[in-house]
């Protein structure tokens, strides 16, 4: 089923001015242990990313870089507490900016990505960072899985109605119909 074993290994230091120059792509996997800001968010990494990502120059001449990012990690169920997995995928596009001006003068709707002097660019920092921002918030299983089905009531179990009769009701109806009952044979 995997063929993970033949991919490429993304590599972690990228000249990423360079390789805007050249629009390389860099196709493959990243290992779960050189994710550990993501190892850390979640219960477990259950197997490598796999990404695409993409250095060009747009229309515009900006430095950009894209990329789908794929990984299966397990979250916890805030439900049950137990873990599912998680098909968690990201999405990044960046602009590649070299000093603080060039990144204030981006426009609005770009996301800049701040490299050092020496355009060094370390990739797996930035693959971690997109990863981070598309873990959901709280997560939980599908309703049939979970271990707490049940325990927190969603309208499918309904307590069984039990009907109180009020002895004060009954009463009152009761003079009411006495009641009803005298004035009619009063008006007879
Ligand atoms: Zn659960």
């Amino acid at each position: 089923m995997s063929t993970t074993s033949k991919s490429s290994v993304i590599p972690r230091g990228v000249d990423a001015l360079k390789a805007c120059t050249q629009s390389a792509t860099y196709e493959g996997i990243i290992m779960p242990e050189d994710l550990p800001r993501l190892a850390a968010a979640v219960v477990s990494i259950q197997r490598e990313m796999t990404g695409k990502v993409r250095f060009f120059r747009d229309e515009s001449n900006y430095r950009m870089v894209t990329g789908e990012l794929d990984v299966l990690v397990a979250v916890q169920c805030q439900r049950c507490l137990s873990a599912l997995d998680y098909e968690l995928h990201a999405e990044m596009d960046l602009a590649i900016v070299v000093s603080e001006g060039q990144l204030e003068n981006l426009p609005k709707e770009f996301e800049g990505w701040l490299l050092d002097e020496n355009a060094s660019a370390d990739l797996y920092e930035a693959i971690e960072e997109e990863l981070l921002l598309a873990l959901p918030i709280v997560s939980y299983h599908e309703k049939m899985d979970c271990s707490a089905q049940g325990q927190y009531s969603t309208g499918d179990f309904e307590e069984p109605v039990v009907e109180k009769k009020n002895p004060f009701a009954v009463l009152g109806d009761l003079k009411l119909a006495d009641k009803a009952d005298s004035s009619d044979k009063e008006s007879e």
